[in-house]
């Protein structure tokens, strides 16, 4: 890198709070209601309202979420549950713990996502359930897997963790199959500091993972008429929101239409910079049925560049682009799947080749267009030293 080299001050994520998320937040600690309160029931009601159909209950986190709905399914030891290679350990996860094995099913490199296709192909007599996930706030094909998982009769799970907004023919991610689940992790589309969301169209199913999220109590804390009487019909677990975080998830639900405007913008104007550059492949979306949310930009790094992945990224760092990786390994190729079904290198080249040859670039509503043309000469400058 040249002495010369601009410093930038770009993190890859930075949560957009602003005093009135602040202040929602202060007027719950200034009252008595600090959980099974109204800010919740509100947070629910308006995430229904921007999905603009659906039902749902509000969750500890996106983990906790995926974890409710296999719990519903019913999977557990000898069943086998498809999933993506290409995603977060959470995922995969939900599944282990029910005692399920995870079948992993490679995705395809123009877009990250699983085709119906090869989820057909991984189908066996012990599958249970398919786990897909939005990658990227690229939809998965979702009408072509639902016909799928309907004619095998197999339920579907969607993690939306990085698709708030996304869309298929204006139809929301996660209102296609059995479930969907969402994250407010701080660097994703908005945030409770932690905190999720589970929905799905069905009313009752939506109502009975409620109650399994704060331990199968049969009423709620409102419907007891004799305070502290209830019954419990079944075992489960904690996994509520606080207030607090019900009313951070509102104001910031508000933001959403900037938030994903200005995401747009920034990831049209990097990924047109990128492309100047040449041996990147940017991930993206080609349908004209998808609303793409563009979670971040993912630069695949081609021809010589792609050996020399984990040098551009310091020397990004080093001039204060922060960067990241989505997802850093094929979820089987990690010590926890690896140690319990061995792992082919090769096995799932397109995962692989987004694992070791790709970086994620910030497009996040902190940053605008100044700061995308900084990527791009910093993107330059890692490339050319
Ligand atoms: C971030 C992420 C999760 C985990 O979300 P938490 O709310 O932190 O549990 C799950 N799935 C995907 C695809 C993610 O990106």
């Amino acid at each position: 890198m040249s002495d010369t080299a601009q410093k930038y001050d770009i993190p890859f994520g930075r949560p957009w709070i602003e005093d009135e998320d602040r202040d929602a937040v202060m007027r719950v600690l200034q009252g008595h209601v600090l959980t099974h309160g109204p800010e919740c029931k509100g947070f629910e009601d308006d995430w229904v309202a921007m999905m603009g159909g659906g039902y749902a209950a509000s969750t500890s986190s996106c983990m906790a979420s995926l974890h409710l709905a296999w719990m519903d399914v019913g999977v557990g030891p000898g069943d086998e549950v498809i999933v993506p290679a290409m995603t977060h350990a959470a995922t995969v996860h939900a599944v282990a713990l029910c005692g399920a094995t995870p079948v992993f099913v490679d995705c395809e490199a123009g877009s990250g996502n699983m085709t119906a296709d090869a989820i057909k192909a991984a189908i066996t007599d012990k599958t249970k359930g398919i786990g897909i996930v939005h990658y990227i706030g690229i939809p998965c094909d979702m009408p072509a897997i639902m016909k799928v998982a309907d004619a095998a009769g197999l339920p579907v799970v969607e993690d939306c963790a990085i698709a708030v907004g996304t869309r298929i023919d204006g139809i929301h991610v996660g209102l296609f199959g059995h479930v969907g689940c969402y994250s407010f992790y701080p660097v994703k589309h908005i945030t409770t500091c932690e905190g999720g969301m589970i929905v799905s169209n069905n009313e009752e199913t939506v109502a009975r993972i409620a109650k399994f999220r704060a331990f199968s109590v049969d009423r709620t804390y409102s419907e007891r008429k004799v305070p502290g009487i209830y019954d419990v019909a079944d075992v489960g677990m904690n996994y509520r929101m606080s207030e607090m975080q019900g009313a951070l998830g509102r104001t910031q639900l508000k933001k959403l239409p900037e938030i994903l405007k200005r995401r747009k913008a920034n990831f049209e104007a990097l990924k047109a910079g990128l492309e100047e550059i040449g041996a990147i492949r940017v991930i993206d979306d080609t349908d004209p049925r998808y609303t793409n949310t563009h979670y971040c930009l993912i630069a695949v790094l081609e021809g010589d560049l792609a050996a020399r992945r984990d040098d551009i990224i310091l020397a990004l760092q080093a001039m204060g682009v922060g960067t990241s990786v989505y997802y850093p390994h094929p979820v089987s190729r990690l010590t926890a799947y690896k140690k319990r079904y061995g792992y082919k290198e090769g096995a799932y080249p397109n995962a692989e080749t987004i694992s070791d040859r790709s970086i994620a670039l910030p497009v996040g509503p902190h940053l605008g267009p100044d700061d995308m043309r900084d990527i791009v000469s910093a993107m330059q400058n890692a490339v050319r030293s």
